[in-house]
């Protein structure tokens, strides 16, 4: 299937690793010019390079700007004024007992996760509606629909971006840019392998062991009973940012392995 992204411009935040570094290649491997976003110079540039030698030919550019705040949403836009397609994938999470989280996390939470899509679908947004077309995708989580108890404040920030995706869908009607949120499941990234590398040690368990008993325990409702691969994420993502999926707007698409226990 061709999805005709040749000739798009696309920005990915938080895509130096993990699912939206993921994004980031699909999308060029699919002809789109890519731009790719981190924290630091450093990260940015080697995941432009990896991105290259992954898929040779593409068109690709980094902008570093933390976007956990105001000032670094608007460098990023200064940096990169126009895109036809915005991937808001950058999220933060940090497992933490409800009593302990401090109202500066609660806030970090949502200015990181929720706000950096917030300014910059602001920003992209007029221009997507005077050239008629866009696309706009938040990446949100099962966390957004089935609340985590292991970290309230993560689950609060995804319900938002569903919400948030949502309402700026209802302010697009007659004009051709779509917006929705796709929502992930417990994927394998290199955070999250790296986390339960930690939770296997503490536990005296093998990494096996403690990836089957997050399963049964933690995620019970998992039909594929395994970890997402990041590209099994960015395989929806790249056909929601395409041509192609011209009547999917405002909608909430799941790529969770079954683990929200609902028919629609
Ligand atoms: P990750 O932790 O692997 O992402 C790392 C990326 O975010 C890097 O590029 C890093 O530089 C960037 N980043 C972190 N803080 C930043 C900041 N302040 N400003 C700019 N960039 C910053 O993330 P992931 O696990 O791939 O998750 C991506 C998205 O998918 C998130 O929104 C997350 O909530 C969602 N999600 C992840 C999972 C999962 O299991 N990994 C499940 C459901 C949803």
């Amino acid at each position: 299937m061709d999805l005709q992204l040749t000739g798009k411009r696309a920005l990915v935040t938080g895509s130096t690793a993990g699912i939206g570094f993921a994004i980031a290649c699909q999308l060029a491997a699919e002809g789109a010019e890519v731009v790719i976003n981190g924290r630091s110079r450093s990260g940015v540039s080697a995941a432009v390079a990896r991105l290259i030698e992954a898929v040779p030919g593409a068109r690709v550019s980094g902008v570093a700007a933390d976007l956990s705040g105001a000032t670094g949403c608007e460098a990023l836009v200064a940096a990169c004024p126009e895109v036809d397609i915005l991937v808001n994938n950058l999220g933060i999470f940090d497992p933490r007992p409800f009593e302990e989280i401090q109202d500066v996390e609660w806030f970090n939470f949502f200015e990181t996760n929720v706000m950096s899509g917030v300014r910059l679908s602001r920003a992209y947004l007029p221009a997507m509606k005077s050239r008629d077309w866009g696309r706009i995708v938040f990446i949100s989580s099962e966390s957004g629909v089935c609340p985590p108890a292991e970290m309230v404040h993560y689950g609060m920030s995804k319900s938002a971006q569903l919400s948030v995706a949502r309402g700026i869908a209802e302010t697009c009607v007659g004009s051709g840019v779509t917006v929705n949120s796709v929502l992930p499941g417990p994927t394998r990234t290199e955070g999250v392998g790296t986390f339960f590398g930690r939770l296997a040690e503490e536990q005296g368990v093998s990494l096996e062991q403690a990836e089957k008993d997050f399963f049964a325990n933690a995620r019970p409702t998992s039909i594929i009973k395994r970890f997402i691969e990041p590209a099994e994420v960015a395989n929806l993502v790249a056909y929601v940012c395409s041509p192609l999926a011209s009547a999917t707007h405002g909608a909430a698409l799941r790529v969770e392995g079954g683990v929200v226990r609902s028919m629609v």
